[in-house]
């Protein structure tokens, strides 16, 4: 398969830069804005591999790889009914049987495998899954991993990153100091700065669970797809998957993205109202650690997956929270409090549905995380 230049360019000031790309950011210094692919991707479903399990059987719709890629059987989650309701069908995307447990897992292999350099120490800052996929995945290659993570993230994780040989940077002060503690250390050599919030190959490996989902359904969408939303990855990935599907003429309209925030901490409801007002929104804590992110650096682009699939933004409270999951634990899907989120948010949702209109909810991260 002969391997096409991909070429990636500046959100902001429209700088290209060649895949990969060795920092997640704009090179100039003075902009080091987001990445994007510089044109959009046009689906080509002959180009899938069907020999090749997991999310590695959309490689070559991808920017390239190595051919024989670093994996741990990332991907090829099941799609399950949840049960029906009120003439609509509810699916849930089982992200949580991915090989740490949460979706994070397609990101971190796909950029594990984009790294130039055999002795380059990878780290990220995370809540806490994307520190777990990366520890994992670093593992797996003989990488060392260093993850900056908040003080007060669920001990489980913690455990879990520690588990696969990863040092374990605990930084006080919230989300935002995490990420200004790896963003400092990434400046130095050798550092492969594995970002799962600005680096764009992870947000683009996330397209791979937008083409499960068409393919899973018979090639077609959804009608509405619901996902807690903390930095924007999953938002932004399924944005891109689902309109190269569209560009390719597979689908006539995109699925309506729904993104759910606590109501404790919800910057993009804030965004959408325009009463948001970059680096001094204050979220209160909540027990959805994943997405527990006040001040989310690219939130324009998250909102704007939001408006352009004509999607909504719902936020839910701690007790919503606490009730969905244990109510998805009677229906056999013990998901971490984050994950719990889209179940919550169904009832806000109810309104706005149209009959047999197609529902599917992202389960991102295990319930044994936050045990
Ligand atoms: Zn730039």
């Amino acid at each position: 398969m002969p391997v096409k230049p991909f070429k990636l360019r500046c959100r902001f000031c429209n700088q290209p830069v060649d895949w990969p790309p060795q920092q997640p950011r704009c090179p100039r210094p003075v902009c080091r804005g987001p990445l994007q692919p510089k044109r959009n991707i046009v689906f080509d479903a002959t180009l899938i591999e069907p020999a090749l399990t997991g999310m590695w059987r959309y490689r070559h719709l991808l920017p390239p790889v190595p051919d024989t890629p670093i994996s741990l059987g990332e991907g090829g989650t099941p799609l399950l009914p949840l049960h029906p309701r009120d003439n609509c069908l509810i699916y849930v995307k089982d992200e949580t049987l991915n090989p740490t447990g949460s979706f994070k897992d397609r990101g971190a292999a796909f950029l594990i495998n984009t790294i130039q350099g055999d002795d380059k120490i990878v780290i990220d800052d995370s809540s806490g899954n994307a520190g777990a996929a990366l520890a994992a995945y670093a593992a797996r290659c003989g990488r060392a991993a260093r993850i900056f993570i908040p003080a007060e993230a669920p001990e489980g994780k913690k455990r879990q990153i520690r588990r696969f040989g990863a040092e374990l940077m605990l930084v006080t002060g919230g989300r935002d100091a995490v990420a200004r503690a790896a963003d400092a250390f990434s400046r130095q050599p050798n550092v492969f700065y594995a970002s799962h919030v600005w680096h764009p190959g992870y947000a683009l490996a996330m397209q791979t669970i937008a083409w499960e989902m068409w393919e899973q359904l018979g090639r077609r969408v959804p009608e509405w797809v619901v996902l807690p939303v903390g930095n924007g990855s999953l938002l932004r990935g399924l944005r891109w998957g689902f309109r190269s599907l569209q560009k390719a003429r597979h689908i006539q309209q995109l699925p309506r993205l729904v993104a759910v925030q606590a109501a404790a901490c919800a910057p993009l409801l804030a965004r959408s109202q325009n009463d948001y007002h970059a680096g001094s929104f204050t979220g209160a804590p909540t027990i959805a650690d994943g997405v527990a992110i006040s001040n989310p650096p690219l939130i324009d682009a998250m909102w704007a997956a939001v408006r352009k699939t004509n999607g909504l933004v719902v936020t839910v409270s701690e007790q919503e929270i606490e009730r969905a999951q244990t109510e998805l634990t009677r229906s056999g899907f013990w998901v971490e409090p984050t994950a719990a989120l889209p179940y919550a948010a169904l009832p806000y949702i109810q309104p706005h549905l149209s009959p047999n209109d197609a529902i599917v909810l992202i389960f991102t991260g295990h319930g044994l995380k936050a045990a």
